[in-house]
């Protein structure tokens, strides 16, 4: 998931980020001036940046000059009626900017579209409140990280990639535990019923007498 740095001096709005952010699933980092920004600009890798402009110590406009250097995309926070903060931080090279006041799901939207303009956003497969990111072997639900077998991950892999596909407990044992598995179906069975305790859904579904297919 994409790592987001904000960078904000006002405590209730930048802790509002923050959880918003994090409720979607994204790790954070908060700076609440322009010198403990840098310092994660500097040292962590960093996916995306959500810059107030009017900062203690140094100011989004300085920022900017270290952040487009590391080319690490960003959206900044101006004030209400403030048209020149806005052109001049896209003209310095930002990535979008967003009007404080806003509304989270506003925020959430221009973070998305600005981490799927610039490649960063990671792929992931979405069900309820549920993300699985295959590259990373990571759950998360809720924003929180589930914790999951090798095996358990495997075969929920395999349903979330065949999503809507009834597949037979015959073909889940070949994929996850190979040909020369010794076991028998009931081993698919025990790890379906784990996945869906551990997750709390009833997305899997049972097919009589064939297997398991999550529902699309
Ligand atoms: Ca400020």
């Amino acid at each position: 998931m994409a790592k987001i740095l904000i960078i904000e001096d006002e405590e209730p709005i930048r802790e509002l980020i923050k959880l918003n952010l994090e409720m979607s699933g994204y790790e954070t980092l908060a700076a609440a001036d322009g010198q403990e920004g840098l310092a994660f600009i500097d040292s962590k890798t960093i996916d995306l940046i959500i810059l107030d402009i009017m900062l203690p110590k140094l100011d989004g406009y300085e920022l900017m000059t270290t952040i487009i250097r590391k080319n690490i995309p960003t959206i900044m926070l101006t004030a209400k009626d403030s048209l020149m903060d806005k052109v001049k931080g896209l003209e310095m090279g930002a990535d979008d900017y967003i009007t404080k006041p806003f509304e989270a799901i506003e925020l959430l939207a221009r973070v998305k579209s600005v981490l799927r303009r610039t490649g960063k956003e990671r792929a992931s497969i979405v069900f309820d409140d549920i993300e699985i990111f295959i590259d990373q072997r990571k759950i998360l639900k809720g924003g929180i990280e589930v914790e999951l077998t090798y095996k358990e991950f495997s075969l929920l892999q395999i349903l979330a990639e065949n999503k809507g596909v009834a597949m037979s407990r015959e073909k889940l044992l070949e994929i996850v535990w190979g040909y020369d598995f010794q076991g028998n179906t009931r081993t698919v069975d025990m790890h379906i019923q784990r996945i869906r305790n551990k997750l709390g859904t009833d997305r899997i579904k049972t097919i009589y007498k064939v297997g398991y297919r999550l529902e699309a």
